[in-house]
């Protein structure tokens, strides 16, 4: 099985992730795990991608992309893997599409997670991180026992400027751009599988295992 896992941050992809890479036994390939392999096996790629990230910079396309096709023409992955984080962009897209032809394979399923644009804003603004000992909190999910004060060590809780309306609401624009011109082209192959993820964890679980399980969506 060959998935493409698609889904904008506070969706809750990563835990689905993880769950079914657990179950079916897949191969969990996001873009940090591949880099960091090729960093750690010290090839050519790896090394570039190195450097941009040393410097904080971002990994241009025609390293990212050879990394991919690298680490998925390992005999390990010839079974099945779930991409998540790749692809990003529609040339990104493209360009996967030619690395599973040129291995004479192709992707099964795409899974997007979707969630309201309004929802992932309260989902991302909620977290309150303790000044004194870093501690991560969710006024929704995670509230601390007393407003405003770390159950830990009783610091005070505050909004990171990365979590403000305003900075994630234009994030999440950029994101949504992005998400929006990959269903589009995947579309067009008949790949996409939209998931309800505004559901409790185990219903989206559940929408996921009948997709995998062939069910027409
Ligand atoms: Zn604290």
């Amino acid at each position: 099985m060959r998935i493409v896992f698609i889904g904008l941050p506070g969706a809750g992809k990563g835990t689905q992730a993880a769950r079914i890479v657990k179950d079916y036994g897949l191969a969990h390939l996001s873009t940090g795990d591949m880099f960091r392999a090729a960093v750690a096996e010290g090839t050519e790629l790896g090394l570039k991608a190195k450097q941009y990230m040393d410097q904080g910079q971002l990994v241009p396309d025609d390293v990212t992309i050879g990394i991919v096709r690298e680490t998925l023409s390992k005999p390990d992955y010839q079974k099945g893997f779930l991409l998540d984080g790749f692809p990003r962009t529609v040339p990104q897209a493209r360009a996967l599409d030619d690395i599973l032809d040129s291995l004479a394979t192709a992707l099964d399923h795409v899974i997007y997670i979707e969630v309201s644009r309004e929802t992932l804003v309260e989902r991302l603004t909620g977290r309150r991180v303790c000044r004194q000992c870093g501690a991560s909190y969710h006024v929704a999910f995670r509230p601390p026992k007393r407003e405003g004060i770390c159950d830990v060590c009783g610091g005070e809780l505050y909004q990171r400027s990365d979590d403000t309306p305003d900075t994630v609401g234009k994030r999440l624009d950029v994101n949504l751009r992005q998400v929006d011109a990959l269903l589009d082209y995947y579309e067009t192959k008949g790949l996409v599988r939209r998931v309800e993820g505004e559901k409790p964890i185990d219903e989206v679980y559940q929408q996921i295992q009948e997709i995998l399980r062939g069910r027409p969506s």
